[in-house]
């Protein structure tokens, strides 16, 4: 009672941003077209957001444009730089309650995730890439006597960053923060399911002192503002996070209009391998059922295999099982749920058909599936484990994200390297194993881009993320990221 009665008083108090941030201003599209920004909490229709066409998308790029060519930010000495930066920083962590509750209506992760991990780590991203950008250096060649031939890191120009919805803000500054501190203009794209926590940062972003056209933010559908976005002529980089399909559009819009470079963070289908030498089994039935089913399995990481080891199968399936049933699901907004609703109508009812497949192609259902809380009018799937998925099956091969989990068992170090390894991604993998060599050795064996070994999404901002093979290129955090928003210019001088 005293929840609801709680998330009823914030609610009350919450402005819902709807507006574009274009050249420094809050407008509508030109066109004044809207969409309508759905909760997945109940179904009820939050607020209309302004709907960018190729129209408006053509204003935020000429903004941006103008605001790089004039050097008004990628001009300013690195310690201007780092000072509205920290304060985008300090804005956010101002507001980072309103921020938390925009994200879990949007999007219907839990309010405590929201508060606990999106916010405070969009916030660290932020102030990391401040701190780092007077570190990157740029190299002195060996040069003849008479030549002093150097490189250095020159920003790309305009930033068309495309971002997806299961962590919007995180995922907005994972690409925005790294750009601005390398000196670019952004043009930012969220995901039409959750737009409101980045159109509240382009907000926070003037309100820092970010200077006008630095950062738009241009929210709208794929097809029109993202491809308008995608084919630009004067967009200079898409970085990119979303699916496999639409990764491949945009490398297409990219070939057929200016070859603008483009970086892919695209999906998942990561193992988690447990050993019969596991060093603590409690501790990695914790992290299977977790990584599956954080934030509702709408992760592109998520352990959506577990591999165990033949012997230890049974005893470790129960504790995941066990796990898994004692989540407590619920309203987001409630601060006791650990599991909410999925982003929307039509994700639910994708993982739901691939509950239906898998059963069709005989896996055995340990625990949920069914859609749940359907007075609410939200859209909430239960947490699902399948066993004995056979490797050629679609619970096997594709990516759902959403709540699924399947199980495989295997009779050795080689044969849950080939089961791992038997995906056309590549983006983490998780082992647990007490043998020092084999965790090493199948580290290196591994086709993935993160790697975590007793442990599951053990590493931050620190290191470097991204994926092999179909999970795309490109890497976001880390100060790797930062040489992806810039390009090499060699400079010799002779000395004469
Ligand atoms: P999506 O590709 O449909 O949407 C992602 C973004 O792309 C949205 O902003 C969307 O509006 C935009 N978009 C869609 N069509 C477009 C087009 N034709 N041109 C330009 N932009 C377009 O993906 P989704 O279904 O919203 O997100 C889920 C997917 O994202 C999953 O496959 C997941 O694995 C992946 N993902 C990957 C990572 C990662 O870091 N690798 C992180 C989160 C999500």
């Amino acid at each position: 009672m005293t929840l609801a009665f709680d998330a009823a008083r914030a609610l009350a108090g919450l402005s819902l941003p709807g507006q574009a941030v274009i050249d420094g201003a809050r407008v509508e599209a030109a066109s004044g077209a809207t969409f309508l920004n759905v909760s997945p909490r109940d179904g009820r229709v939050l607020n209309p957001v302004a709907s960018c066409q190729a129209i408006d998308v053509d204003r935020a790029v000429a903004s941006a444009r103008t605001a790089f060519e004039d050097g008004r930010w990628r001009n300013l000495g690195p310690r201007q730089k780092k000072t509205v930066l920290f304060r985008l920083a300090d804005l956010m962590a101002r507001d980072a309650e309103e921020l938390a509750l925009l994200e879990s209506l949007d999007v219907g992760k839990p309010i405590t995730d929201a508060r606990s991990v999106d916010v405070p780590l969009a916030i660290n991203t932020c102030r990391w890439y401040a701190e780092a950008l007077d570190k990157v250096y740029g190299e002195v060649g060996a040069s003849p006597a008479d030549r002093l031939s150097f490189a250095t890191h020159e920003p790309l120009g305009v930033i068309g960053a495309i971002v997806p919805w299961n962590f919007p803000l995180h995922m907005a500054m994972w690409k925005v923060a790294p750009a601005l501190a390398m000196g670019n203009s952004v043009v930012l794209k969220p995901a039409e399911q959750s737009p409101l926590t980045a159109l509240k940062m382009g907000e926070l972003a003037l309100e820092a002192g970010l200077p006008t056209g630095v950062l738009n933010v241009v929210p709208g559908l794929g097809p029109t503002a993202g491809e308008a976005l995608a084919q630009h002529m004067d967009v200079d980089m898409i970085a990119f996070t979303g699916s496999g399909s639409t990764g491949r559009r945009l490398m297409e819009a990219s070939a057929c209009s200016n070859l603008k470079r483009v970086s892919l963070e695209l999906g998942g289908k990561s193992p988690q391998i447990v050993f019969a030498d596991c060093p603590d089994l409690e501790a990695a039935a914790q992290a299977a059922a977790w990584g599956v089913f954080y934030n509702q399995g709408e992760v592109c990481t998520a352990a959506s295999r577990l591999l165990v080891e033949e012997s230890i199968r049974s005893e470790f399936v129960a504790r995941v099982v066990q796990i898994a049933r004692d989540m407590v699901v619920g309203d987001p907004l409630d601060p006791a749920t650990q599991f909410g609703a999925m982003v929307s109508e039509r994700q639910m009812n994708t993982a739901l058909s691939f509950i239906a497949t898998a059963h069709s192609q005989g896996a055995r259902r340990l625990l949920g599936g069914e859609r749940i809380r359907q007075d609410s009018g939200g859209f909430y799937v239960e947490p699902t484990i399948f066993d004995q998925v056979a490797p050629d099956s679609t619970l096997a091969r594709e990516e759902i994200f959403g709540p699924v989990l399947g199980v495989m068992s295997f009779l050795g170090e080689d044969e849950a390297i080939q089961l791992a390894n038997d995906t056309v991604y590549g983006l983490a993998a998780g082992l647990w194993t007490t043998d020092i060599s084999r965790a090493l050795r199948c580290a290196r064996k591994l086709k993935a881009g993160l790697v975590w070994i007793n442990g599951w999404d053990a590493c931050d901002i620190t290191m470097p993320f991204g994926g092999f093979k179909q999970s795309g290129f490109g890497r976001d955090r880390s100060l790797h990221a930062l040489h992806k928003y810039a390009d090499l210019k060699s400079v010799s001088v002779t000395l004469r």
